[in-house]
């Protein structure tokens, strides 16, 4: 690239680096609190950023999203969007993984699809996603997403759900277009279908929504025990959204606690800690602020979740499964009859 062609990129990097540096600390509004280590003999997970889990029950491995690759807005806005497998293998060799069984895409968009392909060959996963999230896989073995998935030899099943992406406001929308275009993503500006993930397992049933958006028409065959909850955008949201938002991911699948995802700045390691994302490109204290008021007033715990080390993903007071179908039959028995009244 000439000087001159490069001209533009280095103007937009100025600018998202000048953007970047107008920031406060947004994680003093919560109570921190840690998840139980848990052996990897058992049903466990490990975050990596973004929406970038591993679930594992020592046996199977699924990953969700597979994103690793964590540049500077200056590197990517002047380098474009790239997958790094040098970022990819540090961040597995960090969470100890070695080999994968399955990866799930949630969407296309860059910060969850760049680096499916390179993380599953580097594994031997196969990839599992929707038309679009497949586009961008070259070289790894793929699937089709189907509603039902499940898993024979394992002890887990996969429910997809197309959950929709969250509503941008115009300004978010223009600062990630501008982004986009100024590292040359545009392969990765259309998500696709938007899925959000239920694992379900004889040790509990893990409801993963990377995108902050989950319509009330989405039944899940059984009770969620946790949801891990994409919060990214979501300090953007009107108030009643993000209430809305808790209602149907949290409530209303019976969660018993919540372990927030996407939260984090992924143009920065994630480690010794996980950078929370800054004004104005998300306004993390208003959504914790919200989402501690909705925790208090449920009695359902918020629990952040720790980079890389394995944490138990259930919460140690499981109820037994019957009574989690009676909460499911009970929250949709209340919303009928408020759709009555
Ligand atoms: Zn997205």
């Amino acid at each position: 690239m000439s000087a001159l062609q490069a001209l533009p990129s280095f103007v937009l990097a100025l600018f998202f680096v000048a953007l970047a540096a107008c920031s406060t600390k947004p994680l003093e509004h919560i109570t921190q609190s840690n998840l139980a280590p848990s052996p990897t003999s058992a049903l466990h997970g490990r975050f990596f950023g973004t929406t970038t889990l591993l679930i594992s029950d020592g046996e199977t491995h699924i990953m969700v999203d597979g994103f690793f690759t964590r540049h500077s807005k200056w590197h990517t806005v002047i380098n474009g969007i790239q997958s790094d497998r040098w970022h990819i293998a540090q961040g597995l060799l960090k969470g100890k993984v070695t080999t994968l069984d399955w990866l799930l895409i949630s969407h296309a968009h860059f910060d969850h699809a760049l680096d499916a392909d390179n993380t599953a060959t580097m594994t031997n996963a196969t990839v599992i996603g929707s038309q679009q999230s497949l586009q961008h896989i070259t070289r790894a073995p793929t699937r089709q997403m189907q509603p039902h998935f499940p898993l024979h030899d394992s002890k887990f099943d996969i429910y997809s759900f197309d959950s929709g992406h969250i509503q941008k406001k115009p300004f978010s929308q223009w600062i990630e277009n501008t982004y986009v275009w100024a590292a040359r993503g545009s392969a990765f500006a259309d998500p696709g279908t938007v899925y959000s993930f239920l694992l379900t397992h004889p040790q509990g049933n893990l409801l993963i929504v990377p995108s902050a958006r989950f319509p009330d028409t989405i039944k899940l065959p059984v009770a969620a025990d946790t949801v891990f909850l994409g919060i990214g955008l979501v300090g953007k949201l009107e108030d009643s959204d993000i209430e809305e938002l808790w209602q149907h991911a949290v409530v209303n699948t019976c969660a018993r606690q919540v372990i927030p995802i996407h939260w984090d700045d992924f143009t920065h390691p994630i480690a010794p800690n996980i950078p929370p994302t800054q004004p104005p490109f998300d306004d993390l204290a208003h959504t914790f602020k919200i989402l501690q008021q909705l925790s208090e007033r449920d009695g359902i715990p918020i629990i952040f979740p720790p980079a890389y080390r394995p944490f138990a993903v259930i919460p140690e007071t499981k109820p037994f499964s019957s009574s989690d179908n009676v909460c499911l039959q009970v929250q949709r028995q209340d919303k009928m009859t408020n759709a009555e009244t």
